[in-house]
């Protein structure tokens, strides 16, 4: 039987109209939620996805800006920026778009940004204050992959989840979110040993991987939840045919646009899984709305909740 599809779009939806009752909510009593970005240099890409974070701001009614530094800003000139940032009241969450240009230590500039405004949840303060299970903003990808679960009915607790990929943005967050909601987790990664056996433990498994297409039929058991975090684009046409073979609409548009986007797992995989979320429309809309859903909530803590006071 095919797979339950776990759409993101729509959950994503929910979220962001329940993030625009909130901040509606707090206008009344004269809060303000605002996002800061800060976009440096000329990252084509980059200026992409900080358009649609800054048009998800208007839609759910957060206050944006904007900082646009030149390609050839210096380390200096980003920490007075974040500085000055940090010390505003009314700039609730501050956001910094990666790659910064070389020249910049973006480790630093990521660490100079005060932790209570950190919205994409990266700063180490945050990452120990999940870890201790303590109230603070955490990486907006693996909170929307608790959202989909959550809002899809599927169990957390006591079941194997494992989780393919360790980077500090998505596999180590989500497994301490998973491991937080009392799942049993394995990280795997490139040394992992036997990964395609390992994955098959799973009833719930998470690619974090960056690879298209790495997991096969082979790797899922039947009937798990499967979670792609993966945006792959595929542009080779004997990679496509290995993907997609069969799959005529998804030629058509390959032939026309000489690319597609996929995820980390096979759509093989669709017929064993017991729910799959898709590429494009399952993860990827979560990740903007959780980022709404982190503005107001550093608004609300940073106002509110004792724990996440300047250390
Ligand atoms: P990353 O920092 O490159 O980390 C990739 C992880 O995968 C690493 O831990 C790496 O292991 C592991 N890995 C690589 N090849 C492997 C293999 N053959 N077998 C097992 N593990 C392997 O990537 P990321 O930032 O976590 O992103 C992962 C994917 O998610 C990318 O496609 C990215 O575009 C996508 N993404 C999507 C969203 C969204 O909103 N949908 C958000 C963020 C990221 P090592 O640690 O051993 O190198």
């Amino acid at each position: 039987m095919a797979a339950t599809i776990l759409n993101g779009t729509k959950i994503a939806g929910e979220i962001r109209a329940e993030v625009a009752a909130e901040v509606k909510a707090l206008s009344a009593e004269g809060l303000h939620p605002g996002l800061a970005v800060i976009l440096a240099g000329n990252n084509q890409a980059s200026e992409i996805y900080v358009r649609g974070k800054v048009k998800a701001c208007e839609e759910v009614g957060i206050r944006s800006e904007q900082h646009t530094p030149a390609e050839n800003v210096t380390t200096a000139e980003m920490l007075q920026l974040v500085e000055s940032l940090n010390e505003r009241d009314d700039v609730d969450g501050i956001l910094v778009q990666l790659p910064l240009p070389p020249q910049v230590d973006a480790k630093a500039v990521l660490m100079a940004v005060d932790f209570r405004k950190d919205v994409d949840g990266f700063h180490p303060m945050n990452v120990g204050l999940l870890s201790t299970r303590r109230p603070g903003l955490v990486p907006c990808t693996p909170r929307g992959i608790m959202e989909i679960l959550k809002r899809s009915k599927i169990r957390v607790e006591g079941q194997e989840a494992v989780v393919v990929g360790r980077s500090d943005i998505v596999g180590k967050p989500t497994a301490m979110l998973l491991t937080n909601a009392n799942a049993t987790v394995t990280i795997c990664h490139s040394r992992t040993r036997n990964l395609a056996e390992v994955c098959r433990r799973a009833d719930i498994l998470v690619a974090a991987v960056g690879h298209a297409g790495l997991i096969t039929r082979d790797f899922v058991r039947s009937g798990a939840t499967v979670i792609d975090v993966g945006m792959n684009r595929v542009t080779e046409q004997v990679e496509f045919d290995r993907l997609f073979a069969g799959d005529a609409k998804r030629a058509e548009a390959f032939r026309s646009k000489g690319s597609t986007l996929m995820g980390d797992v096979h759509p093989e995989v669709s017929q064993v899984a017991g729910a799959i979320t898709p590429v494009p429309g399952g993860v990827g809309p979560l990740t903007i709305a959780m980022l709404m859903a982190n503005t107001v909530r550093a608004a609300r803590l940073r106002r509110g909740a004792g724990e996440l006071s300047r250390a």
